[in-house]
């Protein structure tokens, strides 16, 4: 069965090809056989890909051979990992316009060599290297790093390895929102915290050398935005936080 869809698959290509296809096959079926579920997983990795590859790399070659030569993405977006806030869907960036690194809470720590050198290095690269002209930092609604922040245990006690002490780097933002917005409701707050980690975020960011020479140099602008997924807008600020937000629907 798996060979005579393998030969079917090969047709066409190379005698080394040939032989990666046929050893794929192999260790996918052993994938299916001993992990029952795979096979729909697969299907649906296999199906996305090949919908890209046909509605978009085959569709625009030029586009695609010029890209595989080098990246000069015009964005550094951050944004949360929520499953429901990637900005290639949710702002239809094209492979090659945005570099992105996304986290819990779409939160940028300040400077630090020792804690934070996954997201320095994703800043370095992008403003040193890459020379980003924009960094774009998303927040969102109903963000469940946005609640961790906001009911942090006060007596320091977490029963979590790693995401209490990540989102603590949005603590400055919500004892702002506590100290200006304290009477209002919980969920409330944490929508304000929402946008307000984001103004946070554009904060740290002047904490890296070269985001300073960037704008110092006005090579570099700093984005704050929104989006949320209840109304289905998206909103969009500058770095000056007078601005009243630009609204998308
Ligand atoms: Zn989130």
């Amino acid at each position: 069965m798996a060979e005579r869809s393998s030969e079917v698959a090969v047709a066409g290509m190379t005698r080394e090809e040939k032989v990666q296809d046929k050893i794929d096959e192999a260790e996918l079926e052993k994938i299916i056989n001993d992990s029952p579920g795979a096979s729909e997983a697969i299907k649906q990795i296999k199906d996305g890909f090949k919908q890209f590859k046909t509605n978009e790399f085959d569709k625009f070659p030029d586009y695609y051979t010029k890209l595989a030569e080098g990246q000069s993405p015009k964005f550094l977006v951050f944004t949360c990992s929520d499953s429901r806030v990637c900005p290639s869907n949710i702002l239809s960036f094209r492979p090659g316009e945005a570099f992105m690194a996304r986290n819990i809470a779409n939160l940028v720590p300040p400077f630090n060599q020792v804690r934070y050198s996954g997201v320095g290095a994703v800043i370095e690269y992008a403003v040193a290297e890459l020379k980003v002209e924009i960094i774009l930092v998303i927040g969102h609604s109903r963000c469940g790093g946005i609640k961790a922040l906001m009911s942090l245990p006060e007596d320091g006690t977490t029963s979590y390895d790693f995401i209490h002490d990540w989102v603590k780097i949005g603590l400055p933002a919500k004892a702002k929102v506590k100290a200006e917005f304290g009477n209002l409701s919980d969920e409330e707050q944490r929508a304000i915290c929402e946008r307000e980690s984001v103004n946070l975020s554009l904060e740290n960011l002047l904490t890296y050398p070269y985001v300073r020479d960037g704008l110092a140099n006005k090579t570099l602008l700093l984005m704050g935005g929104y989006y949320d997924f209840v109304k289905g807008t998206f909103s969009l600020w500058g770095h000056n936080f007078g601005i009243k937000p630009f609204i998308f629907v």
